[in-house]
């Protein structure tokens, strides 16, 4: 079922507490709605779906109507997730910066979304204090949540561009948790948005401990969040995991699953669209039965189910559901 913004707060409640991982995973189609939201259910999981600026923009199609487009991808969460009563799913809007404050705007007042992502990391740190606060004092007052960074996560991501990696101070985190009263915390301790590969990572997972311990400390307990994951290994996770993050993100993995199961299944399939070479194209009949976007779609789809199964397995949050 579709969670409250009050409910999605006892998702991480009991995540942090029980040191387990929710999963944030990006979506833009009917497809991936269907696959993520059915993975989490089989698992007995709650979970997060998660909509970026871009993804809005292209579900509108030509018109880029970015607040349709969210209308759109909440619409087909919200009424998927109501067949699903053990299982509870939430909407999350990814990295939107401050200059889609009116985007937030909507979204908060018309309640499409259970939580939100101000992303104002790129600004001065008391800039980022002030504009993430107010997106905060705007969003509590529907019990939506938000999620507030600093530091900059490296790679691409959407339209999030960042050549550079800042390590976050943990000093600062403190001030700005303090400051801002975010509900979750992106710490950046040396993850890639994109295609990278855990071995090659300088991952700082003493940092999130050592932000983690610095919050708890002062009484500001929050629950971590980490960006650019899908090139994380699994025990990268689980070590996360254990010094305090409780969502994670992953978009890129699921990108390639459907990528590569489509491929896949058209390398095998070629002659069903494309005549053989050694015979007479006028004698050529094309096989629906092959060809219907049903048969292929269907083959990423289950292979992200797969994967998104495997991921709560991994971070604990599989029979963890707050509905079970
Ligand atoms: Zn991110």
């Amino acid at each position: 079922m579709f969670l409250s913004g009050a409910q999605l707060k006892e998702v991480f409640q009991k995540a942090k507490k029980q040191r387990f991982g929710i999963m944030a995973s990006n979506v833009v189609f009917d497809t991936q709605i269907r696959a993520i939201i059915q993975g989490y259910n089989s698992v007995g999981s709650d979970g997060l779906m998660q909509m970026s600026s871009g993804a809005c923009k292209y579900a509108a199609g030509e018109s880029q109507d970015i607040k349709a487009g969210a209308q759109l991808i909440s619409t087909m969460i919200k009424t998927f997730a109501a067949q699903f009563p053990k299982s509870g799913i939430g909407l999350h809007i990814d990295h939107a910066t401050p200059n889609y404050f009116d985007f937030i705007v909507y979204c908060v007042e018309n309640k499409l979304v259970t939580s939100v992502m101000i992303d104002a990391s790129k600004e001065s740190l008391p800039e980022n204090i002030r504009i993430t606060k107010e997106v905060v004092d705007l969003a509590h007052k529907h019990n939506i949540l938000v999620e507030g960074e600093i530091g900059h996560i490296k790679g691409t991501e959407d339209e999030i561009v960042s050549e550079t990696e800042l390590y976050t101070h943990p000093e600062e985190a403190l001030e700005f948790v303090k400051k801002t009263n975010v509900d979750l915390f992106a710490a950046s301790v040396g993850t890639n948005h994109g295609v990278s590969k855990g071995e090659n990572i300088i991952l700082r997972l003493d940092l999130v401990k050592e932000i983690d311990d610095l919050l708890i400390k002062n009484g500001v307990e929050r629950g971590l969040v980490l960006h650019g994951a899908s090139g994380l290994t699994d025990e990268q996770q689980r070590e996360a995991i254990k010094n305090g993050v409780v969502k994670i993100n992953k978009d890129t993995h699921y990108q390639m699953d459907m990528a590569q199961e489509i491929q896949a299944y058209w390398e095998k399939e070629k002659y069903a669209i494309v005549c053989p070479p050694d015979m007479d194209p006028k004698a050529y009949v094309p096989n629906k039965g092959k060809f219907d976007p049903r048969k292929w779609l269907i083959k990423g789809e289950n292979k992200m189910q797969e994967t998104v199964k495997g991921f709560c397995l991994v971070s604990g949050s599989a029979n963890n559901s707050i509905l079970l």
